[in-house]
């Protein structure tokens, strides 16, 4: 099912649903730098698996951005849109195992009969375990969880710990509206890639214990995690998904951007870079980057952008 991978590497998934933010800065660059500071390759993934919500033109100009502010990827970009027949195999594996099952509980049937919300949504009580009971015509393939809790160590957030049958339920692969869903194509993506090290918004921490449980349904060897502190619009919600241009990067504000992004990550560049393009601050940081000084705290923009 899975053929060993090249080297090991590290990577950053944007989601092309929208111009790259402040906030996917952070995780594009903690990426990078955690990545080329362990010697890793570091490779760029689009993340256009959820074709509703895919803005056009938003993934060029994503990596049109990322190069003109210095990164540098070391293969071909994978895009999830063209990915679709892989993961069908996956799909049928886990089916052939026995771990999937359709469900047609239509979202209201979910929400009358969870016991109670998760911190994620409402925890999906297995209602079609046995066979799907729900009203709906399209099915979802839900993975079969269990009640052992799923413990790991993320870098900078620590000791983490999730029951998946209590906090989340089965889990949807495979959407009912026809498309794979994100826990499964990233953790494909991330196997068939041959990524070791996962760093990303904290904001994904909550999926970590399903991704964790499916490297183990598929018998893979399990990636490091390391979580970067979300940067929050002065609101408490996360910068990307605000709207508006506030916190959006481009080619005129690549170098304040950068080094907002290196600030955030407690990094210190020195006065005479502070005006410097980004790839200029980019150098910089692949040489004195210390990894020590991230604070597993979300902060508000507010606190950032105020001069130096
Ligand atoms: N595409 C996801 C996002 O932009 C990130 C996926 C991941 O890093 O696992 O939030």
């Amino acid at each position: 099912m899975f053929s060993f991978s090249q080297a090991s590497a590290g990577r950053f998934a944007p989601s092309p649903t929208g111009p790259l933010h402040l906030g996917s800065l952070i995780a594009a660059l903690g990426s990078y730098l955690l990545a080329r500071q362990a010697g890793l390759r570091w490779l760029l993934r689009i993340d256009d698996l959820d074709r509703p919500r895919v803005v056009e033109g938003a993934a060029a100009e994503i990596m049109q951005l990322l190069e003109t502010l210095g990164f540098e990827w070391d293969a071909e970009p994978i895009w999830q849109s063209c990915r679709d027949e892989r993961y069908a195999e996956v799909l049928q594996h886990l089916r052939e195992q026995g771990l999937v099952y359709p469900c047609s509980c239509s979202r209201k049937e979910i929400l009358a009969s969870a016991p109670h919300a998760g911190e994620e949504g409402p925890v999906y009580p297995g209602s079609c375990r046995n066979g799907p009971v729900g009203n709906r015509q399209q099915l979802a393939w839900r993975l079969r969880t269990h009640a052992r809790p799923i413990s790991f160590r993320d870098r900078f957030y620590a000791e983490q710990k999730q029951n998946l049958q209590s906090e989340i339920g089965d889990f949807v692969l495979f959407r009912a509206d026809g498309f794979f869903a994100y826990q499964l194509a990233t953790v494909v993506d991330d196997i068939d890639s041959g990524i070791t090290q996962i760093v990303r918004g904290a904001d994904l921490l909550g999926s970590t214990a399903r991704q964790i449980y499916l490297y183990n349904c598929l018998g893979q060897p399990l990636p490091e995690y390391q979580h970067l502190p979300l940067l929050m619009g002065d609101d408490g919600e996360k910068i990307s998904k605000r709207q508006g241009e506030v916190g959006v990067v481009h080619a005129g504000n690549g170098g304040e951007m950068m080094r907002l992004a290196l600030q955030f990550l407690g990094q210190s560049p020195p006065a005479e870079l502070l005006d410097a393009p980004a790839s200029q601050q980019l150098l910089w940081a692949l040489k004195h980057f210390d990894p020590g000084q991230i604070r597993p705290q979300n902060r508000l923009l507010s606190g950032l952008s105020d001069k130096r």
